[in-house]
């Protein structure tokens, strides 16, 4: 409350008439706390700066603003120079300068970038700017053909750090910077201080202040990881599943690519999901409609590229999903940080492939956090959770509106017809479309080993007996998402498993036994609760079993190309 209060105006931080009149036109009313930090610092000092903020926190402006107050309006000198890792980016921040510079005069800014004509953007820098934003590839080129020429630059901007040493630009970098006068003052923007980042810090700034606002997006706090193991023919299919189980989900959906995301978007409305695209090929009108809509939640999925997603600034959402996970785990943190805001809890989703395992691994190192494996949602599932939330809503629904008269008719209509009877119809009539389909029947998870060495036998392999069999339908993948629901236990090998129909034994390495019965006997499985214990009068047979298997290996080696079932089979 307080802290919020003593946020100035933008006024008090010092700007000029002419910016606030364009602030106001864009809606902006008070600066975001980022800005409150940056604008009066980079207003009042020559000092180098860090600031740190996450994505969506308005660092755009928080850099951009203090600028343009000081920019010298009345020659065409190059003063300002940013650099950031995208094209999409480049534009982006253009345009927002342009917005804050609708009622300035004599202030020119362009954005030069890869993949387009290099001619036109060499004769707009020919005939002088003010400010450049730029992609380290491309810049660099111009710098080579001696066009663009960095000696007059005050003020060097380096916005999503991070992200241009994670795409590879570190050269570039190195190149661009050096050609910057000694005497510029250098404005970091980073969502995450990564180690390259203060590596930039250490060898490029000097004695830069470090502001930073909120949490990074070093995995926000409130924010619970899940994956789903399955495989890439599976990924639609488990996520309308795992879509059917969240009724009440407001977030966005990430896919890797333009054509992906479109693709995605339109599966998703021809099964009658509320989802829209919004990527590099959407134009800006009709990207402000579809966001417009997601504000007011008449959209309920945005399915975006991490580019398009930059620009959002969308609170309240609920969960994250990954339709892949992206290449590098600095675009994880980002488009996590993206729910979980403002101490609500939130969701990230991820549907990967038996060989993300590692990913995924990876990644709680990163952000210190486990992630939880989740079993993709089968049809029964779905269909208990919509049951459910359809109980839930008409306990809660409005019935004061019905006619006391129109409810007596319907009362004696009903006279006779038993209360289970009436749920029965009532339930069958509303919700018979769930019991016809038989959609959802597949079991989409796929099984997998995070570290399977794949001829690895186990060094003292101990029997184990669950109480589960055929019978419950228990089976190689159950046993496997047991497994991996443990954070401890996930990726461990196991060996040979038999099915039996009342009960199931599988081998596992000694050292893990205590852990094994430790983690499965917390589990129910079809309501019943799992009982795990050693199995004494199996032991011996097991590393029997172990030996004799591995002989069978030496002597016939094309049977390993099973993949990842090559180690564990059936005994008959
Ligand atoms: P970041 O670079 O931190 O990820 P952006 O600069 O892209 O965030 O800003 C995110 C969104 O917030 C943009 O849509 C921007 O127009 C908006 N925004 C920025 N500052 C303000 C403000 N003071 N008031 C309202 N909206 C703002
Ligand atoms: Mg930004």
């Amino acid at each position: 409350m307080i802290s919020k209060d003593k946020i100035k105006t933008f006024k008090e931080l010092g700007l000029k008439e002419d910016i606030m009149k364009s602030l106001d036109d864009l809606g902006f009313e008070k600066p975001t706390p980022i800005q409150a930090e940056t604008i009066p610092f980079i207003l009042n000092s020559k000092n180098d700066l860090v600031a740190l903020a996450q994505t969506g926190t308005g660092k755009t402006a928080a850099f951009s603003l203090p600028i343009l107050n000081q920019i010298s309006t009345n020659k065409r000198s190059l003063d300002a120079f940013i650099l950031c890792p995208t094209r999409e980016l480049a534009i982006q921040i253009s345009r927002d300068i342009e917005s804050y510079t609708k009622h300035t005069k004599g202030i020119s800014v362009t954005a030069v970038y890869g993949g387009t004509r290099i001619d036109l953007q060499i004769r707009t820098l020919r005939r002088g700017v003010n400010i450049v934003v730029g992609t380290p590839g491309r810049v660099h080129d111009l710098i080579r053909r001696n066009v663009l020429k960095l000696n007059s630059v005050k003020w060097l901007v380096l916005d999503e750090a991070d992200e241009m040493l994670d795409m590879g630009f570190k050269d570039d970098l190195d190149a661009i910077l050096e050609q910057t006068p000694d005497t510029r003052q250098t404005l970091l923007f980073s969502a995450t201080m990564s180690r390259g980042v203060s590596n930039i810090a250490k060898n490029y700034m000097k004695k830069a202040k470090e502001i930073s606002v909120g949490s990074r997006n070093t995995g926000a706090e409130n924010v619970t990881h899940e994956y789903y193991v399955v495989q890439a023919r599976d990924r639609f299919e488990t996520l309308k599943r795992i879509l059917d189980c969240i009724p009440d989900v407001y977030g966005i959906l990430f896919c890797r690519t333009r054509r992906e995301t479109q693709d995605v978007a339109d599966k998703l409305r021809q099964a009658k999901y509320q989802a829209e695209a919004i990527h590099g090929d959407v134009s800006q009108s009709n990207r402000t409609k579809i966001m417009d809509r997601f504000k007011n939640k008449h959209i309920k999925l945005l399915v975006a590229t991490d580019v398009a997603a930059r620009g959002i600034d969308v609170k309240d959402l609920t969960h994250i999903i990954n339709y892949n996970l992206p290449d590098q785990n600095t675009s994880y943190t980002h488009r996590s940080g993206r729910t979980g805001r403002a101490d609500k809890s939130g969701i990230a989703i991820s549907i990967v492939g038996p060989r993300d395992i590692r990913k995924i691994k990876e990644l709680e190192k990163a952000l210190n956090k486990p992630f939880e494996y989740k079993q993709v949602p089968s049809g029964k599932d779905i269909h208990e959770r919509q049951i459910d939330n359809f109980i839930d809503s008409i306990k809660v629904s409005d019935s004061e509106k019905i006619d006391a008269k129109f409810l007596e008719d319907i009362t004696h209509k009903l006279k006779g017809v038993k209360k289970e009877d009436l749920i029965k119809h009532f339930v069958s009539k509303e919700l018979s479309h769930l019991f016809n389909d038989n959609q959802g029947t597949r079991d989409l998870n796929s099984t997998f080993k995070a570290n399977a060495e794949k001829s690895r036998t186990l060094n003292n392999a101990t029997y184990l007996k669950i109480n589960l069999g055929r019978k419950h339908r228990f089976n190689i993948k159950t046993l496997f998402a047991m497994i991996n629901s443990s954070n401890k236990l996930r990726g461990m090998h196991i060996g040979q498993i038999d099915l039996h129909p009342e009960y199931s034994t599988f081998a596992v390495e000694k050292k893990y036994v205590s852990e094994v019965i430790n983690s499965l006997n917390k589990n129910k499985f079809s309501k019943m609760p799992v009982e795990v214990s050693v199995s004494n009068d199996q032991i011996t047979e097991a590393t029997d079993n172990f030996s004799r298997k591995r002989n069978r290996r030496k002597n016939k080696s094309p049977r390993r190309n099973k993949g990842n079932r090559g180690d564990y089979r059936r005994r008959r």
